[in-house]
């Protein structure tokens, strides 16, 4: 049991936590309650384990020892809630359950009471099978709760959070409640939106993050908040993403860049270290443009090479029209030495569908083979050019190299997404390391050509570095920053805007109206017109970071009411229509669905 479990005060179901039955209770009477975890009737003798949340005891119900209670124990059955009183004795050697703490001891059941019966549940508690569907977990999840894995997850979700308020409470940080109900705070996804009963016709938006509120209190004077602050995004459905989860919310006053990084590090190394794994700060910091080029990803992992290189120049004025016309058009040839591989023919053609998942018109395999190529394309290149592409890969004889060839942007892109997805399937990571790097230096903007306008890439609140030109959005830099950890983004921050004129500024290089930025925005602009600190902050990601923790694959493994991939809560039914009265009370009549085939 663990060390730090609180004794238990005595009382009419129990003195005893069922983890509790070791050498120090033998000869002595307890009591104990809890749930029927399995039953076995050996003729003459019952044998239950009795589960609490601290572990399992075994229960012996004997005819000569039981009396009246004897008759009870042929009764019970899995997940029965039962409280007994009975001696603690040492286990004859043979029946000793090495694998359970309690395993040398047992209860001689004396006394035994039902406190509630339990129907025949969906699935083992006790024995659970893997097979059992997600779907049938959610819809019963108070009873998935009750399995050890689910039941050591959320109590590892409880500790992390735990030494995430502890650390920054000693920091001087206060923990700040923030509105549920509030007005729209853009982080790129669209509101859950909440309609007022009292002001028809008007509706309350769910926070994407506290953002603007921690500003404000940075405008307050508060200079340390936190927040363990749930979020709201309604976002088009992606692999373990929640339409509501947690966040770390952190911001600060009179700090720049540097301040924030190295706080946070004192934090991740503190939690880290917590649940005992040592990183060695500070962490390494790599500009965006240097993970773009090399890994292809603005959240790299780094705990392996297969780094992307570029080999355009090589290849300017190829003969070889595939790439040719790329570089002409202003794109790139980049390409990764995977090392050495034996491949089928079916394999390697199977990585040219890989490509094309990941948005590529095609892919290139090649393998050295001297001074060139195993290749189907290598009759295209000249002798010069392959070899010069063995040299800029570093490729030996046999190194499989990939070759890719698009605008800058997509090409890093699509071999990022290879070299990923490659790592896993050929078991390249390295297992047991832990690389956490700092993503730092990121563009202000993005261009979104579907829209024809530039979008912010952190939050349009952030702060530029240095003089910002909002003639040129493109070349602007942030004062932005990631944390990654093996290749997943913690989470994120930045410094802000304090200046409403350069605020302004921002809004109109995203194409914010200056009406649009104050009816959105307004209360923020006015704040800011009264002496706002320089400040600045981050988040992170406490479901992601304690899946990491618990090594489950799923965020749905450490919440414990989690929603389905599509959104849904198996166990209420949510979302569900509501009544008319309901709608009427709130003005809203549902509009008619769309005809098929109109927009
Ligand atoms: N509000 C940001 C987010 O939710 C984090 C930050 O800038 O502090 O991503």
């Amino acid at each position: 049991m663990d060390a730090d479990f609180p004794e238990l005060s005595p009382n009419v179901y129990r003195d005893t936590w069922c983890g509790q039955v070791l050498g120090d209770r033998v000869d002595k009477a307890v009591r104990v309650s809890g749930w029927v975890h399995r039953r076995r009737d050996h003729g003459g003798l019952i044998f239950i384990d009795l589960r609490d949340r601290t572990g399992v005891v075994q229960l012996v119900f004997n005819p000569d020892e039981a009396g009246g209670s004897f008759e009870l124990g042929h009764r019970l059955r899995s997940e029965f809630v039962v409280s007994v009183v009975g001696r603690v004795l040492t286990r004859e050697p043979e029946t000793v359950n090495p694998d359970l703490p309690t395993g040398q001891f047992e209860i001689h059941v004396t006394g035994a009471e039902v406190l509630a019966e339990s129907d025949t549940p969906p699935f083992a508690i006790e024995g659970f099978n893997a097979e059992v569907g997600e779907e049938a977990r959610l819809r019963h999840r108070y009873l998935d709760l009750r399995r050890e894995p689910m039941q050591r997850a959320i109590e590892l979700r409880h500790r992390l959070t735990t030494s995430m308020r502890r650390f920054l409470d000693a920091e001087g940080f206060l923990e700040i409640e923030t509105p549920i109900l509030t007005r729209s705070t853009p982080e790129g996804a669209r509101d859950f939106l909440v309609p007022s009963r009292q002001h028809r016709g008007s509706f309350y938006a769910l926070p994407q993050s506290p953002q603007l509120f921690k500003q404000m209190l940075m405008v307050s004077g508060f200079e340390r908040y936190f927040q363990v602050a749930r979020c709201f995004r309604d976002e088009d459905l992606r692999a373990d993403r929640q339409p509501d989860f947690t966040q770390l919310d952190i911001e600060m006053s009179f700090v720049d860049s540097e301040d924030i990084i190295t706080l946070n590090e004192r934090l991740m190394a503190h939690l880290l270290g917590e649940m005992g794994i040592d990183v060695q700060i500070p962490f390494p910091r790599m500009g965006y443009d240097e993970a773009i080029q090399r890994f292809g990803s603005d959240k790299p992992d780094t705990r392996y090479g297969f780094e992307i290189t570029d080999l355009t120049e090589i290849l300017r004025g190829t003969e070889f029209k595939a790439f040719g016309g790329v570089i002409e058009s202003g794109g790139a040839v980049r390409g990764i030495n995977f090392g050495r591989r034996e491949l089928s023919r079916a394999q390697l053609d199977g990585l040219i569908d890989d490509a094309k998942e990941l948005g590529a018109k095609g892919l290139v395999w090649a393998f050295r083979e001297g001074d060139g190529w195993r290749a189907p394309i290598a009759k295209f290149l000249s002798a010069e050019e392959l070899s010069g592409l063995n040299t800029a890969m570093d490729a030996e004889e046999g190194d499989l190299m990939l070759v890719a060839a698009d605008q800058p942007a997509k090409v890093a892109a699509i071999l990022g997404g290879l070299r990923t997805r490659l790592a896993e399937r050929w078991g390249l990571i390295p297992e047991g390391e832990n690389q956490l790097t700092w993503i730092v230096d990121w563009p202000m903007f993005e261009f979104n050509a579907d829209e024809d306008r530039w979008d912010a890439l952190h939050h349009p609140f952030t702060a530029p570095s240095g003089e910002f030109d909002p003639a040129d959005p493109g070349s602007a830099r942030a004062q932005a920053y990631d944390l990654v950890w093996n290749g997943v983004e913690l989470g994120g921050g930045s410094i802000r805007i304090n200046s409403p004129e350069l605020q302004s500024q921002v809004f109109t290089a995203l194409g914010i109206s200056l009406e649009e930025a104050a009816d959105r925005f307004g209360f923020l602009l006015e704040a800011l017109r009264y002496g706002a600190p320089p400040h600045g902050g981050i988040a992170f990601g406490v479901d992601r970071f304690a899946a990491l923790l618990a090594g489950v694959d799923s965020i749905r493994d450490v919440i414990a009411f989690p929603k389905t991939a599509s959104g849904g809560d198996p166990l209420t039914g949510a979302p569900a229509p509501v009544d008319d009265v309901q709608m009427r009370d709130v003005g809203i009549a549902l509009r008619k669905p769309a005809k098929p085939g109109s927009a």
